[in-house]
């Protein structure tokens, strides 16, 4: 018998065997304030999404957008695709012939979206130069916006995201999927529970290799449209994560050390790796690693109590995290869900509050939190890693 989650997953398998990764970018450097668009990728055929769910229009067709959060949309419930927004059509009408979605909009019409009364929510994944301008704007269309993280490329232009959506009187939310994960939603739920005693210490290293000829990667590196470097991008999974962990809790300071290797050319523009340390109003600390010089990819987080620990190894990929726990008895690794279901979990969610206009799991304010974060982080590593007072709720 196939049972529809089983039929949903082969048919989220058949398109990730059938995506490919998307192709060169065009004269995207220094273009930070005009989006542009990439060549088609390949894919699998698949049927349109039943109606009555909440509109999500797409906005930028690249690696993540295709092979992620489209295709997260096959098990979602309360969710459905109705527009993309793409700067290359015939790859938006491609997908669009696999997805049963007929409207098309580009960054120069996307203001158009606000006479579209298909679209309910606008998902916004462009490299991250872009996300203020174009969440500001879908808010002003008066669209609710879920955002890649990082939210945007400085503090003061989240800022502006958070007030344009009260503004607007629309619902923003950043895309911290992992709040959304299965074994990571178990941790939570076991260190707020006090499985592991009470929290002394949490660490976290996230990492993979840049790679400056690969198109996606390329936008990374450059300051304009990466907004920051490893931190921002993938450094960022483990700050999130971290303070997931911590309900309640304040940062009181924070501190942090480049270690981007010397001479590489890669990193002319953003850090490639950098350390860090906050220090909690609880007294404990969370210290963490982010690089775009590790291989094979690093993504770990690690929690030690009084009583007990949790070891995430991998801890935030899109199909693979376990739980190492040790806490009385016999150390078990286990895994408490399917992780490829933080990608509907997250859209349903999304549309929940939308469909009532209440705040999201991880709302703007939560992406605005981490970006003043990221950035006492670099103030710290600028002055040669001083401590930099803060006073930030989690
Ligand atoms: P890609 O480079 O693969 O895709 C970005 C897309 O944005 C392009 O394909 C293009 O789509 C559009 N675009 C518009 N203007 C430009 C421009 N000037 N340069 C490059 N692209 C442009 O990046 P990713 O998909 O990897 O990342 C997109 C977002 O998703 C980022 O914010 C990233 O941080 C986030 N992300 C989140 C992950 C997660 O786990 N939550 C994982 C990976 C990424 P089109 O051709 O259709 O216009």
């Amino acid at each position: 018998m196939t049972s529809k989650k089983t039929e949903n997953l082969s048919r989220r398998e058949l398109l990730a065997a059938g995506v490919a990764a998307a192709g060169a970018v065009s004269a995207a450097s220094a273009m930070a304030q005009q989006a542009e668009g990439q060549p088609m990728p390949g894919g699998a055929n698949l049927p349109g999404l039943e109606s009555e769910k909440m509109r999500w229009a797409i906005v930028g067709l690249g690696s993540f957008g295709v092979n992620q959060v489209i295709p997260g949309f096959a098990d979602a419930q309360q969710s459905r695709m109705t527009a993309f927004v793409s700067g290359n059509p015939a790859k938006a009408q491609d997908l669009g012939a696999r997805y049963g979605v007929s409207r098309f909009y580009n960054y120069q019409n996307f203001d158009d979206m606000a006479r579209d009364e298909e679209i309910d929510c606008v998902y916004i994944v462009l490299p991250v130069g872009l996300h203020a301008e174009y969440t500001i704007r879908a808010l002003r269309a008066g669209k609710h916006v879920l955002c890649e993280k990082p939210m945007a490329s400085t503090a003061a232009e989240a800022q502006a995201m958070v007030d344009a959506a009260r503004e607007a009187n629309r619902q923003l939310g950043v895309a911290y999927r992992v709040h959304f994960e299965p074994n990571n939603r178990d941790a939570q739920r076991r260190i707020v529970a006090g499985e592991l005693g009470t929290i002394r210490h949490i660490s976290a290293d996230h990492g993979f290799s840049a790679n400056p000829e690969f198109p996606p990667h390329k936008w990374r590196l450059e300051r304009l449209l990466g907004g920051g470097g490893s931190m921002y991008d993938i450094g960022i999974y483990g700050l999130n994560t971290s303070l997931m962990m911590l309900p309640g809790d304040r940062v009181t300071s924070v501190s942090a050390a480049y270690s981007t290797p010397a001479g590489d050319n890669r990193f002319n523009e953003v850090e490639g790796a950098i350390e860090y340390r906050l220090r909690m109003a609880s007294g404990i600390s969370v210290q963490g690693s982010s690089s775009y010089c590790y291989s094979p990819y690093v993504s770990r987080q690690r929690y030690f109590g009084s009583t007990g620990s949790i070891e995430m190894q991998p801890a935030t990929t899109y199909d693979n995290n376990v739980i190492q726990l040790e806490a009385g008895g016999a150390p078990r690794t286990f895994r408490s869900g399917d992780p490829m279901s933080q990608f509907a979990a997250q859209l349903d969610g999304f549309s929940r509050a939308a469909r009532s206009n209440t705040p999201h799991l991880t709302p703007g304010e939560m992406g605005l939190r981490d970006m003043q974060l990221m950035e006492a982080m670099y103030r710290s590593a600028d002055a040669g890693g001083s401590v930099v007072e803060v006073d930030i709720a989690v």
